[in-house]
Order: structure tokens, then sequence, then C-alpha cells
């Protein structure tokens, strides 16, 4: 890897930029991520998350055993790069600990990965049984043929209703006046169409008396309504039924999501989705299918693993020997992956 300087400054556990104006200078080269106050070497990363220009760090810590993390405001390079750079590390180190694991045990001819298209890091599937989609756990993206590689990342679980949408950064801007004291409260958000369409609407009930607020209010609804739906690609209509979904309308949910998934052939975020909508309802046994539907259109899908743990444990199945699950189940003994755990957590909403 070639040396990358890097100018950010660190936010706080608030959400809130440190220190004063000037940004701080880091890098990143084979060797380390260097920040102003901490030296991580690459080895210990984990891997990254980012929303708009912030970027959380996760990375291996002797004092935090679930691993640790720290978040900073990205000016240079893009936030992009500099997420595809750490992941890119962290992939490569993970893979090796793997390897120099399965020779211990003789079992070096096991290993199996795969390149993501969508981001270069290389993808652990180790275990998995090969299957048309292939989800890679660094930058979300599952890769489906039908799909660019470019749209692919697009599709993430929305922040706020936890379906797979096209979630994007919103503004959110109220401005309050009480009798001796008027100000303005502003944050970001991360979430989908539809989410952001509620809070829209809610800035704009908050925002009616007091003029000013008004312009962000209708942005944003702008956005929310007409961004959505120039979404087009293989994905189209997953917003629309996720509406369904969350209005408990399970069964035409479904039918969007199968429209896709006629689409495309096969979809892991289709039956994802779907499987949390009949999950909403308490349709379990319906949920379970579109788990296990997802799991076999993606063998490696975390989300949709961890949907199934759960309608199986909630109608008091055994998870133990359900196939699909097995793969999940190992590695989770053997390995500290970020594909597994939450490990890279989300950061702060503001
Ligand atoms: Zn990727
Ligand atoms: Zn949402």
């Amino acid at each position: 890897m070639q040396t990358m300087k890097i100018k950010y400054r660190d936010v706080d556990t608030n959400g809130q930029l440190k220190g004063f104006l000037f940004s701080k200078k880091g890098r990143i080269d084979e060797q380390a991520l260097t920040l102003s106050d901490m030296t991580i070497p690459t080895e210990r990363l984990i891997g990254c998350e980012t929303r708009d220009k912030r970027i959380v760090i996760a990375f291996h810590d002797a004092t935090a055993p679930g691993g640790a993390a720290t978040v900073i405001e990205v000016y240079k390079p893009s936030v992009k790069k500099l997420e595809q750079a750490i992941n890119r590390s962290a992939s490569d180190h993970e893979l090796l600990r793997r390897q120099q694991k399965l020779e211990e045990l003789g079992r070096a001819d096991e290993i199996r990965t795969s390149v993501c298209p969508s981001c270069d890091a290389t993808i652990d599937l180790t275990g998995h049984t090969q299957t048309p989609e292939c989800f890679c756990p660094y930058c979300g993206a599952v890769a489906n043929e039908g799909v660019a590689p470019k749209e692919r990342v697009k599709v993430q679980m929305c922040d706020s209703c936890g379906f797979f949408a096209f979630p994007r950064g919103i503004t959110c801007f109220y401005f309050y006046f009480l009798v001796f004291f008027y100000g303005f409260r502003h944050q970001r958000k991360h979430m989908c169409s539809t989410c952001m369409r509620a809070e829209g609407w809610k800035m704009l009930a908050g925002n009616l008396i007091f003029i000013l607020g008004v312009p962000v209010a209708l942005t944003q609804l702008g956005r929310a309504y007409f961004g959505g739906s120039s979404i087009s690609g293989g994905y189209r209509g997953l917003e629309a039924a996720n509406v369904a979904a969350r209005k408990g309308k399970a069964e035409k949910a479904q039918q969007g999501y199968n429209a896709i998934v006629e689409r495309l052939g096969v979809s892991a975020v289709a039956h994802t989705n779907a499987g949390l909508a009949f999950a909403r309802v308490d349709e379990l046994p319906k949920a379970t299918e579109h788990f296990e539907n997802a799991l076999l259109n993606c063998g490696n899908f975390t989300p949709a693993a961890k949907g199934l743990a759960a309608t199986l444990a909630a109608q008091g199945h055994p998870l133990e020997d359900h196939p699909l699950l097995a793969p999940f189940r190992s590695d989770e003994a053997s390995s500290d992956s970020p594909a597994l755990g939450d490990s890279v957590a989300h950061p702060a909403a503001h």
C-alpha cells in the first residue's frame, strides 16, 4: 500500500468535533494507521464504517476484549478512499490469521476467499458453501450479477428502521423559540427514504411557526419523496415494499420483494427484508423461510443468519443443528472476524 496522508479532526463520544478549527494530520501505510495521538498497527485493524465524512475505525486492543473504536471526520483523502485502504488492510491481516490457524490444524486446503468487486477487500468464505451471491462484511455490498458493483454498496441496512434500503444522510434542522431564548438544533442522521419522510414531516411541523427551518425541511421532504424513487436498476421497488412492510402489510411487501427476486434471479437482500416484514407481524414460520432463502442465495449473509437464529429461538427450535447456521457457528468459535460480531459500531447520529 502506498502511504496515504490524512487530514482529519477527532470526534468525541457525543458526536461533536474535538479541538479548534485546525485539522490534524495522519497517515496510513503498510505498517500502521497513524493519527496524531495514536498509532494502530495495521494487523490490529478490524474494519471501519462510514457516515458522510465520518469514519468509525474498529481495532483490536489489549485493554478492550471486544475491540476498541475511534471516530474521526475526514477531509483528505475522500472518506471512501480511506475506508477502502483500512478495510483492504484489515481483511488481508484477518485472512493471514485465519490461514495460520488452519495450517496449524492441518486444514490449510479449506481456505476459500473472494475479492469484493465493490471495495477490493478480501472476503473469507472458508466453511461457507458456494452460493450465487456473496456478502462483503467490510463495505456491506452483496455481489449479485444483476446489479452493478457501484449500485450494490448503496443498499445498506437503515440505521433507523433496520430494513435494507438506500440510506442517505439527512440534516435535521429545528428552529425553536422559547419565551426568553431562541436557537436552533441541527444534527445529521443516516436513514432510508421512508424514515426520511417521517423525519421531514416532523421537522416541517416543528418548524412551521418559525419560518427559518422550513426551507431545510422542504428540501429534505423533496429528497425523501423524489430521491428514493430515482433509484433504478435491479433493486427498484425495494423501498416501496419496505413502506408496506412497516405498515404491517407483510403479504403486500412480499409481492414487492418477490418482484426483485424474480428480476435478479436471487436476492438475499429482498428475502431478508421479507423475513423482517413477517417477523414484524409475528408470522415467524414465514419469516424463518425467508431468512433461510436469503442464506441459500448468499451463504455468508450475516444479517440473514442473525434473523434466522432469532426467529428459530423465538419458536423454541434448536439452533445447533440448523445446517445454514453451521458455518457461522464455527466461525464464531475460531475467529474474531468482523463478519460476525457487530464489532464495527455505528457512529453516533449527530
Ligand atoms: Zn466490499
Ligand atoms: Zn429506515
